[in-house]
C-alpha cells in the first residue's frame, strides 16, 4: 500500500511504478492523502526498483519524488501434477483458443477505470474459509514444467457458492480453455479478481455487482486436478496473492 500526502490539488499529478504508470486515488474527493497498491508481480526478479511521482508545483515547474523498492526473492515450493493430456499438449486448435484468450485477457489488465468501485475491506469469495493456498508455486505438469500458480486455491465441493469479493464491473463471464468457466471483476483503479474453474457462471459482462453477491458456484472445469475454486488478484497487471487484500483495507 503506498500513500501520498499533498496539497488538496496537485495538478499534473503522476506516479510510476518501475517506469509503468501506477494509479492513485482518494478516499474522498478534498482530502489530502492518496492510496495506492503498488503490486510486484509473482515472476518480478529481485532487485531495486524505482516508485516516482511527479506534479506541477505553484509556479508551474514539474516537481518529483522517487523512492527505491526493494523486491526480494520470493520462496515458493514446487509441485507436480497430473492433469488431462489436452492441457499440458494442446492441439494446434486448443493452442489458438488459449492464446486468444491470452489476448482478451492482456485487453483486460491494460485497462485502468479510473473509478473506486470497491468499498471497504475485500472478503474471500467462499463462506466459513480463511484460509487459500498455493499462491506462487512452482509446476512441472506431467513432467512439463509450466508457470507458476497465480492465484489462492480453496477447495470446496461442486456446487458451492462463490461470492464477489467486492464491488464492481464483470469484464469476463465465460469459458476460457485453461482456467474453465470464469468470472473478471474489475474493481477501478487497474484492481481485478478473477475466479476460475466454475461449474455454473451468475453473472453477465459489463453487470455491476456488489460486495458479497453471488457470482457462480465451484466447479472442475478447464485444467484441474478436482473441484476447487482459483482466485486470482491481478494490480496493474502484477499477479499477487490475493489472501494480501482480504488482510487490510486498500
Ligand atoms: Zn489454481
Amino acid at each position: 500500500m503506498a500513500e501520498v500526502v499533498g496539497p488538496k490539488s496537485m495538478p499534473n499529478f503522476t506516479s510510476e511504478w518501475d517506469g509503468k504508470p501506477m494509479p492513485l486515488w482518494r478516499e474522498e474527493a478534498k482530502s489530502p492523502v492518496m492510496h495506492g497498491l503498488l503490486g510486484v508481480d509473482l515472476e518480478k526478479p529481485a532487485g531495486e526498483y524505482e516508485w516516482k511521482v511527479s506534479w506541477a508545483g505553484t509556479d508551474g515547474a514539474a516537481q518529483s519524488c522517487e523512492m527505491k523498492i526493494t523486491v526480494r526473492t520470493g520462496k515458493f515450493p514446487t509441485e507436480r501434477l497430473k492433469v488431462e493430456k489436452q492441457f499440458v499438449q494442446p492441439d494446434p486448435e486448443q493452442e489458438k483458443r488459449a492464446a486468444e484468450d491470452q489476448k482478451k485477457m492482456k485487453a483486460i489488465y491494460d485497462t485502468v477505470t479510473p473509478e473506486r468501485y470497491w468499498d471497504g475491506k475485500f472478503r474471500l469469495p467462499l463462506k466459513d474459509v480463511t484460509t487459500g493456498g498455493n499462491f506462487g508455486r512452482r509446476r512441472i505438469l506431467n513432467g512439463e514444467s509450466r508457470s507458476p500458480h497465480a492465484g489462492v486455491d480453496f477447495p470446496a465441493m461442486t456446487g458451492t457458492a462463490v461470492f464477489a469479493s467486492q464491488a464492481g464491473k464483470v469484464v469476463i463471464a465465460e469459458n476460457l480453455y485453461y482456467s474453465g468457466n470464469t468470472v473478471v471483476i474489475d474493481h477501478g483503479y487497474g484492481i481485478y479478481t478473477l475466479y476460475a474453474h466454475l461449474s455454473e457462471i451468475g453473472v453477465k459482462p459489463d453487470e455491476m455487482v456488489k460486495a458479497g453477491e453471488e457470482i457462480g458456484k465451484v466447479g472442475a472445469t478447464g485444467r484441474v486436478t478436482g473441484p476447487h475454486l482459483h482466485w486470482g488478484l491481478t494490480i496493474n497487471h502484477a499477479r499477487v496473492n490475493a489472501m494480501q487484500i482480504a488482510q487490510r483495507q486498500p
